[in-house]
């Protein structure tokens, strides 16, 4: 027997939108909850426990920002946002909000189902393999188990996703990885395509790492964290 289909919630006020959106979802087997109110999503992100929300930017109450940052305070639960323009999308995936992907209006229904399932799919993956490791790279400590991203003492606030291709590139130190493996392993896409996440979120981990940041830029081919310097503990000990 098959797990429980999975929920789905689809917040979006263009009616029009939001059915096919639906339709394509319930035709991949997942069950669907729609709403045009953002604060009708908060409440059914409560009541129905959803395992992702797409979630349109622009809405008629709580827009999709604010929706997005009331529930990252509580959990992960992932987020893809709807977005009518690119500029957004640094916002959107930044710092404060902390959504897992976005999607730029007008999409293709094929390709969100897509990207549904690759979130669905590596978020129900994580852990195990991971729990106890714990990254040390210079002044950063990144402890997979607790999802916990410290500079020194201080701890660093992570979407996500910040959080993924953080530690997809330590664990891989001293390769360099292109944009489309990293969208492969950390967004769970298998096809190539549009990148441009994988470069957002990288100048999102940049600008909160500050200096301690140890993701280097391969001009034309994609990221890499150099091997790891001595961390100070170790040399101190
Ligand atoms: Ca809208």
């Amino acid at each position: 027997m098959a797990a429980a289909p999975q929920t789905v919630l689809v917040v979006e006020d263009e009616a029009s939108i939001a059915s096919f959106v639906a339709a394509y979802l319930k035709n991949a087997g997942y069950t669907v909850r729609t709403t045009a109110s953002g604060n009708e999503a908060l409440r059914l992100v409560d009541s129905e426990k959803p395992a992702l929300v797409v979630l349109d930017l622009m809405l008629p109450d709580l827009d999709g920002v604010e929706v997005c940052k009331r529930i990252r305070q509580g959990s992960d639960l992932p987020v893809l946002m709807l977005t009518a323009r690119d500029e957004d999308v640094d916002k959107i995936i930044g710092l404060e909000v902390g959504a897992d992907d976005y999607m730029t209006k007008p999409f293709n229904p094929r390709e969100l189902v897509a990207r549904v399932r690759a979130i669905l799919r590596r978020s129900t993956a994580h852990g195990a393999d991971r729990e106890s490791a714990v990254i040390r790279h210079g002044d950063l400590v990144v402890d997979a188990g607790r999802r916990e991203a410290k500079v020194g003492d201080q701890e660093i606030q992570l979407a996500p996703k910040e959080f993924d291709l953080l530690w997809e590139l330590l664990d891989h130190r001293g390769l360099v990885l292109t944009r489309d493996q990293l969208l492969e392993r950390v967004w769970g896409y298998t096809f190539a395509g549009d990148t441009r996440t994988v470069d957002v979120h990288v100048r999102q981990l940049r600008r909160k790492l500050g200096d301690a940041s140890p993701i280097v830029t391969v001009w034309g081919v994609g990221y890499k964290v150099s091997p790891a310097p001595t961390a100070r503990e170790d040399s101190a000990a």
